[in-house]
């Protein structure tokens, strides 16, 4: 329907503007002839031998040369009630010629009312001796504004109706690229959504599953570390162990909850007020261990904040601190140095964690939050990773109204920079 509509349309406008174009034509045609030029005339045969008639003849001729288009260009007069033919484009031999004075018996209603009214008229398609017309007719007036002639020109119909039908059929195939254009797009987007869903449905399911068993096991030490026949070697292992599924049941919930629902039903109702300082510092306390088996330093810089307070969570703030430290830990060559400095600016807290690690190559920086990306120069080497920890951090990022970028040198280091509203 809709199509029908738009397809009527254009005809129509298409239709409109051709004939508003043959308009100007006859007038621009009609203001080439002077009217004083006609007044030598006697508009009988006798022209024929005038010298005004055959310039005239050779103007109409040189004009109709111009479009190629047009069949005929013509002069009609009319005095008392006859209407004739003054001039025409026609050689004398042509069939299709007009003498002067020759009487135009079917001059048309057009023909009519631009002699009398002294008004442009485009008319069409009308059919006459010589064919299938659309004419388009332009006064010619003398100096007290009192129409003497009029300038006639005609195409042929077909002509104008092949025209017509060729520009709908480009614009209605012009038009048909763009929709598959545009769907093609928009099925492309959906697919990608599809995926997507499906990456987060596959972890949520995953984390979910390692939670029960890791619920378990926290649930099965802490019996075993009320039993008082434990020796304190032994206690303080299971002591350990117990912490380390604490942990992994936190991460385990985190995912859940970042991809499962992308935090849509994850409420903000539990946020708490959270000092940055002291997160940071137990983010660095959980990557001790790695840290320290490369010899990397962590050096907080000491211009940083040490009181820089928003809304929360203590084990969320940790998570995003703790990836982007691990990733800086795993991405650094050893004996390195990494630094971190914590900052206020007008409303927002700052926090960046700068390496001195291999860094990012610069077409891959876009994707490195998008979830299962690996860079191009850690994919190829033997550091392994699932490339899901900074899609996640970015999620919890944003969860706590705040926004996270990267800026690295492929070489040199990364810096990953952390903006949180302060409250
Ligand atoms: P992964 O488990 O692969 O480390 P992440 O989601 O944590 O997954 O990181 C995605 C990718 O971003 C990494 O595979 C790596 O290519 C790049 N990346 C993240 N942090 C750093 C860093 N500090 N230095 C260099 N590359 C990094």
């Amino acid at each position: 329907m809709c199509g029908f509509y738009t397809g009527a349309f254009l005809y129509r406008y298409i239709h409109q503007n051709e004939l508003q174009s043959l308009k100007e034509r006859a007038k621009t045609i009609a203001a080439l002839i002077p009217a004083s030029s006609l007044s030598s005339l006697s508009f009988s045969e006798e022209d024929i031998s005038n010298l005004v008639y055959d310039n005239l003849k050779s103007k109409l001729k040189e004009i109709l040369s111009f479009y190629d288009d047009t069949r005929f260009i013509y002069l009609i007069g009319k005095q008392q009630d006859k209407i004739f033919f003054i001039v025409d484009s026609e050689n004398p031999d042509s069939p299709d010629y007009s003498p002067p004075g020759q009487e135009y018996a079917e001059a048309s209603d057009g023909v009519k009312y631009a002699l009398s009214k002294g008004e442009v008229v485009v008319e069409g398609p009308v059919a006459d001796r010589w064919g299938y017309w659309y004419s388009s007719l332009a006064p010619i007036k003398n100096i007290n504004g009192q129409t003497v002639a009029i300038v006639g020109l005609d195409i042929d119909a077909r002509f104008h109706t092949t025209y017509l039908y060729t520009t709908l059929t480009l614009v209605a195939v012009a038009t048909l690229l763009l929709i598959i254009f545009i769907l093609s797009i928009y099925k492309n987007r959906r697919d990608e959504e599809k995926l997507l869903e499906l990456k987060s449905e596959f972890i949520s399911l995953a984390s979910h599953e390692l939670r029960s068993p890791l619920t378990f096991m926290r649930w099965k030490i802490s019996n075993l570390l009320e039993s008082s026949d434990l020796s304190k070697e032994l206690a303080k292992s299971l002591l350990e162990i117990k912490e380390s599924a604490v942990k992994l049941i936190t991460m385990a919930t985190s995912i859940l909850e970042t991809t499962a629902t992308d935090f849509k039903i994850a409420t903000r109702k539990n946020l708490v007020e959270v000092d940055i300082f002291s997160s940071v510092q137990s983010a660095i306390g959980l990557v001790e261990d790695r840290k320290n088996e490369k010899e990397i330093s962590i050096i907080v810089d000491p211009l940083s904040v040490k009181e820089a307070v928003i809304l929360g969570e203590g084990d969320k703030l940790e998570l995003i601190f703790t990836n982007i430290l691990s990733n800086a830990i795993k991405y650094s060559p050893n004996k390195s140095t990494i630094e971190i400095l914590i900052l206020k600016e007008k409303n927002k807290v700052s926090v960046a964690i700068r390496d001195q690690g291999v860094g990012i190559p610069p077409g891959d920086i876009k994707y490195i939050f998008s979830g299962f990306y690996r860079a191009k120069n850690v994919a190829r080497g033997g550091v392994r990773g699932s490339g899901f920890g900074l899609y996640m951090t970015k999620k919890i990022v944003e969860f706590l109204g705040g926004m996270i970028e990267c800026k690295s040198t492929e070489g040199k280091g990364t810096t990953f920079i952390v903006y949180f509203p302060q409250i």
